[in-house]
């Protein structure tokens, strides 16, 4: 066949929307973690910082628990169910965006759910009741996120940065893409995660050179390598282990408890305990030299209840060490020495465990950058770079991004004719002209793939579609302009035209697994049908913290005061306090709201006498005011 190569100009990265004087829009950067997810914005300083929610939490878990009757928990509740109900309760919904049923058995073992094949081989969860695609998982996250970002900001989000691993082709950056579209989020612009940790730190203003990014999170561990220069980010290659993070040190600690109470086969509930007695132990580990805990279970004793940071290291030594060999692979790949690099940037919670910074500062033989919560660098950058983009800030560079996989076409022979290469920077467009192989030939059929096999049938199949209507000639007399463009978010679109008539067909790439826009229609509909529930879900939210604020207040006024109060008056305090801290366990926030005004009527006599006991005591230092 023969083939002349054609390339075209880039296209022009489209400017951001014009925004007028002082009319600043609002957006927000988000990391859609694969145990944590975070949102941030700029604040008045020009900083970044992340938006915390009611208790002060920045990170909501990535946990999505689907009750009875359509009810949905996102968050911290969704994972207090996760080992009660994991048939109900979706964690790790990250693992399976834009993969195939297929694909997810074979990456994973067993599940605690039941996927099936939908539509166009996307997959679907069965989560108790529901059944439900991991974009839609997503977008409840996404969900929680921006509510909690419009309540911050005041108003409507105008449009996010959403951040994803480097290594996510196209299927994931389109389903990533395609969640945000069903949470009603306008996304300005997908973004690298690693590149979003050199954002935060400001690399991008002067700092040329080769950075490494070091990310470990709660399951999975990656390291990229990227290339700083003239307004690039490239990212110059990628590695990682999708089954290596803090959750494998908690269970090293779990496992230890569970010998201590020489118990062998632990019930979930007991579990459930050690896990989370686990990661407080590790997290305290990682400020403190030494850490004394409560049992878990106080019918099983254990003899030890102190753990050190050197036994806790000594434990999890091989553990943190697996990620070494996988960061001298990528800088072998990429042809670096460690010390040709310029620094390492360290990502993800679980790179505060002091024996993971030793460990990769000896590696790359430098001390890596810490100044940034590790937790909230990735979201931090994602912010700023929403905010160049919506035009609120000017942009010191422009930030391209690359391609992370070649883009190319099956030709004759299960073949495969690269035509746009990995690491291009984007946007891009780029053509090549082809031409027919028999006599007459009318159609001809493109067939386009990602990945940098040599063979079709082992690279990933994007999309499939014919040009028809060319008119017969003889062979190698057509000329077919196959055009390639990828957008600023990485995503594709291929035309093929037939320069002689002008014969053209032109398709966005639909990813094999992701959404059609009839199944994003409905969805939105959907969305808009349950607005009634989500509001609901607020309204709930909203009295919890209410109620937990009266009994934080409640049990304060109990340990200063609670000498004013005989026997009687405190079982009858503490008995208003344990009804209304039931109600808090129910799913209704009228009942909440209701025990809330009684338990107030019922302890107004107590705040009487608290109130009268403070006038006297501003009444004794006014007297001795007076007379001093
Ligand atoms: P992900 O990117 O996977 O969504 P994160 O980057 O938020 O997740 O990392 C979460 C992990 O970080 C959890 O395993 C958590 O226990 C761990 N982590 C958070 N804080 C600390 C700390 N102070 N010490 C050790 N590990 C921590
Ligand atoms: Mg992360």
């Amino acid at each position: 066949m023969d083939i002349l190569l054609d390339i075209m100009e880039p296209g022009q990265s489209p400017l951001p929307h014009e925004s007028g004087p002082g009319s600043r829009k609002r957006v927000v950067g988000i990391d859609l973690g694969t145990t944590f997810s975070l949102v941030a914005a700029i604040g008045i300083d020009g900083n970044p910082s992340c938006i915390p929610d009611e208790n002060g939490d920045q990170a909501i878990p990535s946990v999505v628990h689907y009750g009875p009757k359509g009810s949905v928990l996102v968050g911290w509740p969704a994972r207090e169910r996760l080992v009660q109900h994991p048939e109900s309760t979706i964690a790790s919904v990250k693992r399976y965006m834009g993969r195939g049923v297929e694909e997810i058995l074979n990456r994973s073992g067993a599940l605690p759910h039941t996927l099936e094949a939908g539509e166009g081989g996307m997959v679907r969860i069965l989560a108790g009741e529901a059944r439900v695609s991991p974009v839609e998982v997503s977008a409840e996250i996404l969900k929680q996120l921006k509510y909690r970002a419009e309540e911050a900001l005041g108003g409507k989000l105008q449009g996010v940065v959403i951040t994803v691993p480097a290594y996510f082709d196209d299927a994931q950056r389109q389903a990533t893409k395609d969640a945000a579209r069903v949470a009603g989020l306008e996304v300005l612009r997908l973004l690298n995660e690693p590149t979003a940790a050199a954002l935060a730190y400001g690399l991008d203003k002067g700092h040329e050179g080769l950075y490494a990014i070091y990310d470990l999170g709660g399951g999975t561990f990656d390291i990229s390598l990227l290339k700083l220069e003239k307004g690039l980010f490239q990212v110059m290659a990628t590695g990682g282990d999708s089954a290596l993070g803090g959750d494998d040190l908690d269970q090293w600690i779990v496992d230890r408890l569970l010998a201590g109470m020489e118990i062998t086969h632990p019930d979930p509930t007991l579990i459930q305990k050690c896990r989370k007695l686990a990661r407080e132990i590790k997290e305290r580990l990682s400020s403190e030299t030494e850490v004394t805990f409560e049992l878990p279970d106080p019918a099983h004793p254990i003899p030890n209840r102190t753990l050190t940071r050197a036994t806790f290291e000594e434990g999890v030594r091989d553990l943190v060490w697996r990620t070494i060999p996988i960061c001298r692979r990528v800088l072998k790949d990429a042809g670096v020495a460690p010390d040709a690099l310029q620094g390492v940037v360290l990502v993800g919670g679980s790179t505060r465990v002091p024996l993971v910074r030793r460990m990769v500062a000896e590696f790359f033989a430098r001390e890596p950058l810490v100044d940034l919560d590790p937790d909230q660098v990735v979201a931090l950058g994602a912010a700023h770079q929403a905010e160049v983009l919506a035009g609120n800030e000017p942009a010191e560079m422009l930030l391209l991004d690359v391609t992370p996989l070649s883009l190319g076409i099956e030709t004759m022979g299960d073949l495969v004719e690269k035509i746009v290469p990995r690491n291009t920077p984007i946007p891009t467009a780029r053509a090549q002209e082809f031409t027919t192989f028999k006599d007459g030939q009318t159609a001809m059929a493109v067939h386009v793939v990602q990945g940098e096999r040599e063979l079709a049938s082992q690279c990933r199949s994007l999309a499939r579609f014919e040009l028809r209507g060319i008119p017969p000639m003889t062979a190698g007399a057509a000329r077919i302009r196959v055009t390639y463009q990828v957008d600023a978010d990485g995503l594709l679109t291929v035309s093929a035209r037939e320069e002689t008539t002008g014969v053209e067909q032109s398709i966005a790439v639909k990813p094999s697994y992701g959404l059609t826009d009839d199944e994003i229609a409905d969805m939105l509909r959907d969305a808009m049908r349950h607005g009634e529930a989500d509001m609901l879900a607020r309204l709930l939210n909203e009295a919890r913290v209410e109620a937990n604020r009266v009994l934080a207040a409640a049990e304060a006024a109990l340990r200063e005061d609670g000498d004013l109060l005989n026997e009687t008056e405190t079982h009858q305090v503490k008995t208003a306090m344990l009804t209304l801290w039931e109600a808090t366990q129910g799913e209704s926030a009228d009942a909440i709201n209701e025990r809330v005004s009684r338990m107030d009527v019922q302890t107004r006599f107590f705040a009487q006498r608290r109130m009268d006991r403070s006038l006297q005591k501003a009444m004794t230092g006014r007297k001795v005011d007076d007379f001093g």
